[in-house]
């Protein structure tokens, strides 16, 4: 089961390091303005960033692998971050926003009484909220 989920989180790892390329460069090449499935990737980085550090806290996932998959997410927002930011002509993003960010995102998906983060679950395992 853990053997599986790091398989699951790998495979996905390397399945965006494969694709994002791609799509950067068929933007490249279309020329087009940032489209709004950059909101789609900075989401889907950062709510993966989330699931990370729960796995991490879990012990589901080594400290090098929590390093190197949290580092791809990161880039993966920042990069999403970046061209959002560029459509609204506004300063370039910190990390001190992507953290922001990413705390937005974990509190979204933690309990609102507890704090306690609730993953796929809809109710709160401590506290019932
Ligand atoms: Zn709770």
């Amino acid at each position: 089961m853990i053997e599986f989920a790091i398989v699951g989180v790998a495979a996905l790892a390397i399945l965006v390091w494969v694709v994002a390329p791609m799509l950067r460069g068929a933007r490249v090449a279309r020329r087009s303005p940032a489209p709004p499935a950059a909101i789609d990737r900075k989401t889907t980085a950062l709510s993966a960033i989330v699931d990370l550090e729960e796995e991490r806290a879990l012990g589901k996932l080594a400290p090098p692998d929590f390093e190197t998959l949290r580092a791809n997410y990161e880039a993966e927002a920042l990069a999403a971050l970046r061209e959002l930011t560029t459509i609204a002509a506004a300063p370039q993003p910190s990390d001190e926003e992507l953290e922001a960010e990413i705390a937005e995102m974990r509190a979204s998906l933690a309990c609102p009484r507890c704090g306690l983060p609730l993953g796929a679950a809809s109710t709160c395992s401590q506290c019932d909220a």
